[in-house]
């Protein structure tokens, strides 16, 4: 069995998505990768994850002593509205087959990914770790909501009956290079930065779906890759633990579009289209937990985070996805 003492051997689900390609730079460019270990980052294309079969294999390939599990099937709002059914029984194969599998091959932890629109939709503010299963989420993504909130009832259980200690960190919204910045299934912001990219190229107003009042915390990918390594190495509870800036840094979407504005230096108008959904129109997570065991870390502010974002995108439109 494993001890402490050894290396780890990493296998990271989900590993060419955001999140996954900021893990990957952190370990590869920043020293996030101690002496002896072995980190894989995997893509759906090495297994399709919601194949019970093509998991073991993937485990069988790289027995794995540690797992930090990020794949799913996301999308933006949109796309969740369409397909909710669609989300739900993927994402409860994918998590049921990581986790079942990592156990039975005696992975000594697992971070897996929440979200922090699994929140109940009718809550009190903030929300924190212990409320997550207070009520129903959001209509719009129930399906990927309810899927994700059982992970946590999953851990619960392998710790339960097998003594596992598999746990699960919950990032607010995560922006960055490799994000999905199509129009209609990206995030909020990349989606915004690619729309407002090609406003400017084409000389036409910059159209942002919905009010442009919805809140929300915005947190950069590297950020959220940094918190993740220190969760893997030192964070000791199965209780999930909110990744989030401040409560105070929460902001209406309209002033992440006017960052995005000046970061691409796009001068034209830009109209709010109310006909289209908002979503929540807040959602503000409490990082005290956080704050309780890491009083120091500095989070990117969002206008650098965004101006990072919008230069890697400029520079790398031939690769990103759109
Ligand atoms: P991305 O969409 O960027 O990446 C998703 C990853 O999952 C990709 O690596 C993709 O592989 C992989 N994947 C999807 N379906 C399968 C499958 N059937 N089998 C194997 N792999 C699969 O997602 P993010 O990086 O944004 O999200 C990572 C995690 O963080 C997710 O669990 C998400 O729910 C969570 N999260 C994300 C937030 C955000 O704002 N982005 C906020 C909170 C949580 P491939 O590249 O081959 O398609």
């Amino acid at each position: 069995s494993q001890t402490k003492a050894e290396p780890m051997r990493v296998l990271v689900t989900g590993g060419s998505g955001l999140v996954g390609k900021a893990i990957e730079h952190v370990v590869k460019q920043e020293g996030g990768c101690l002496k002896g270990e072995q980190w894989t980052f995997l893509s759906s294309k090495e297994a399709n994850l919601v194949d019970l079969q093509q998991t073991r294999a993937v485990f069988e390939k790289y027995r794995p002593t540690h797992v930090i599990h990020l794949a799913a099937k996301v999308g933006g709002l949109y796309l969740h509205m369409k397909e909710n059914l669609h989300f739900l029984r993927d994402n409860l194969r994918i998590n049921d087959n990581v986790l079942q599998t990592s156990h039975e091959r005696g992975v000594t932890k697992v971070v897996s990914c929440l979200s922090s629109c699994i929140f109940p939709d009718k809550t009190t503010y903030p929300i924190d770790e212990s409320m997550i299963h207070n009520g129903p989420p959001h209509d719009s993504n129930f399906g990927y909501s309810h899927a994700k909130r059982m992970i946590d009832i999953q851990n619960r259980g392998y710790f339960a009956q097998h003594g596992r200690r598999y746990t699960a960190v919950i990032p607010t919204n995560v922006y960055g290079p490799y994000d999905n910045f199509n129009f209609e299934n990206g995030h909020v912001l990349s989606a915004l930065m690619h729309k407002t990219y090609a406003a400017k190229k084409e000389g036409t107003p910059l159209q942002v779906w919905g009010s442009g009042t919805p809140r929300r915390q915005f947190i950069y990918s590297l950020d959220v890759a940094r918190l993740f390594l220190w969760v893997l190495r030192e964070y000791d509870e199965i209780d999930p633990l909110i990744l989030s800036v401040g409560e105070e840094e929460e902001l209406p979407i309209k002033d992440a579009v006017q960052m995005i504005a000046d970061a691409l230096d796009f001068k034209g108008q830009i109209v709010f289209d109310t006909s289209k959904s908002d979503g929540q129109m807040k959602k503000t997570a409490s990082n005290a937990k956080l704050r309780r065991y890491l009083p120091d870390f500095t989070f990117t502010p969002l206008s650098e985070g965004i101006k990072k974002t919008c230069d890697w995108f400029v520079n790398n439109y031939d690769i990103a996805r759109t």
